[in-house]
């Protein structure tokens, strides 16, 4: 028979036993800006991290992004799955680097390039830095053009309409000149006729976007195409377009198949998209494309050695997860054409239900009904004594746990503050319903319960606010 002394193992703090909010780490704040003396248990600084999450917003009601917040779980596993894997080391996991290559080449064929096309691309973080590789492209080729033929390489502009951020980065960084388009009467995105006053021998390029982030429209890249070629007629100009399809590169090819705005252009020599908006990837994920690697000079591009082999990159970032490619590729093989097409017309019918129902509501102008461009609506306030203005509204939205960007417009409308309201996988009708209640809700509260100072703001006061992501 075994004898049983007494056990001399005292309980430590954190054994599993103890209460998580009993335990010294959860009685007593943890430093905030200073790194802690002591370690605690991970289940206790798990517990402690995610209760401090719950302060952020729900993202499933954030209609202000364009990115995913919903994925299905084997998008998860994939994730966990991956979570070592750096996608920038070719040599070590080569076959992340092939399921790479494939989506670059479906989405080629996906945008019409021809087969006969030396196509070529790759991932990014997203769009903004697949901008910039699509920016420091058009500047080299540019500059090329402008040594062969004797020309100053001084003073680079780039010609555009109200382009995201990413682009104003993209010219202060990169060190050229942004000519924006500006925005008059009722224009939601670049008028074409306009292009001819902005370009001259030092335009790099057009940005093209399709799918303009204040108002969700398409820029129309044929006719800026047209008008391009009408310049390069008259004046000998060949400038090149590269289109920003950071939303609408995973929509129109589903949704709007007959319109030509990619490499059915020959004017079009590069474009990116964002895996992580309507590509349905987790976020970290972007895609730029060259119709032929003949439009990407070489000597951007950099050949590594040092993690075996020889890799070419062309890249900012170095180190980079692979999980989001691998998710990409997952979307792309298991959802296929018809899938992507479902879930993008789903997405367009509940934004046209949207906008009929915002339009019943009374004060609302519906600039954008969720026809011809992202699934999303757009409106302004009508003039009137409504007791709110839109940031008042978006305010009591939030009350609900809804985010709904207020913004004004970019010049030369910046007097008009809208909107967006935008709808992606994950967004049920009845969702858009709830919220469609909670919004007449709303009208009805401060048509009781007026705000005092909801005549029109100085916009300055809120510009701020992001309306970009
Ligand atoms: C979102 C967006 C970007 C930036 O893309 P990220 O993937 O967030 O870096 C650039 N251009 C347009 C038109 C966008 O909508």
């Amino acid at each position: 028979m075994p004898l049983h002394r007494k056990s001399k193992h005292k309980h430590q703090s954190g054994y599993v036993g103890e209460d998580i909010f009993s335990a010294s780490a959860t009685r007593h704040s943890v430093p905030r800006y200073k790194l802690p003396k002591h370690s605690m248990p991970a289940k206790t600084g798990y517990q402690l991290v995610r209760d401090e999450l719950y302060l952020d917003g729900n993202s499933r009601q954030n209609l202000a992004t364009f990115c995913t917040t919903w994925a299905e779980d084997e998008v998860q596993r994939l994730m966990a799955d991956c979570f070592d894997k750096n996608m920038i080391d070719k040599d070590e996991y080569p076959q992340t680097a092939e399921i790479e290559s494939r989506c670059v080449h479906m989405l080629a064929d996906l945008w019409n390039a021809q087969d006969s096309e030396d196509t070529i691309g790759c991932s990014t973080t997203g769009s903004s830095e697949a901008a910039m590789l699509g920016g420091l492209a058009l500047k080299w080729q540019w500059r090329k053009r402008q040594k062969d033929n004797g020309k100053s390489i001084e003073k680079p502009n780039l010609v555009c309409g109200p382009v995201q951020v990413c682009w104003h980065k993209f010219a202060r960084y990169f060190d050229v000149e942004l000519r924006e388009i500006p925005l008059d009467g009722n224009e939601v995105c670049m008028n074409p006729d306009k292009i001819r006053q902005y370009v001259d021998e030092n335009t790099i390029g057009v940005v093209a976007t399709l799918g303009v982030t204040f108002t969700c429209v398409y820029e129309p890249v044929e006719e800026i195409a047209r008008a391009l070629d009408v310049i390069e007629k008259e004046t000998g100009l060949d400038i090149p377009i590269h289109v920003d399809a950071a939303s609408g590169g995973f929509v129109a090819p589903f949704i709007q198949p007959n319109l030509a705005w990619d490499f059915r252009i020959a004017r079009v020599k590069s474009i990116n998209t964002s895996g992580h908006k309507f590509g349905l990837a987790p976020l970290g994920v972007g895609w730029v494309i060259w119709r032929d690697a003949g439009e990407l000079p070489e000597d951007l591009i950099f050949h590594v050695d040092y993690l075996g082999g020889d890799m070419p990159t062309f890249a900012l970032n170095f180190s980079r997860p692979g999980g989001e490619i691998i998710a990409q590729y997952y979307n792309l093989i298991r959802l296929g054409f018809e899938g992507y097409r479902e879930i993008q017309q789903a997405c367009v019918d509940t934004a046209i239900w949207l906008g009929e129902q915002v339009t019943e509501m009374g004060p609302f102008d519906i600039f954008y009904n969720g026809k011809g461009g992202l699934p999303a609506i757009g409106y302004s306030l009508k003039p009137g004594k409504w007791g709110f203005d839109l940031y008042d509204l978006s305010d009591r939205l939030r009350m609900r746990g809804w985010q709904i960007a207020s913004y004004p417009l970019p010049s030369n409308r910046q007097d008009t503050v809208i909107q967006r309201i935008m709808i992606r996988h994950g967004i049920s009708r009845d969702m858009a319903a709830l919220l469609a209640e909670d919004m007449r809700r709303a009208i009805e509260y401060f048509s009781t319960h007026p705000i005092a100072a909801s005549e029109p703001r100085p916009t300055s006061s809120h510009s701020g606010r992001s309306s970009s992501s």
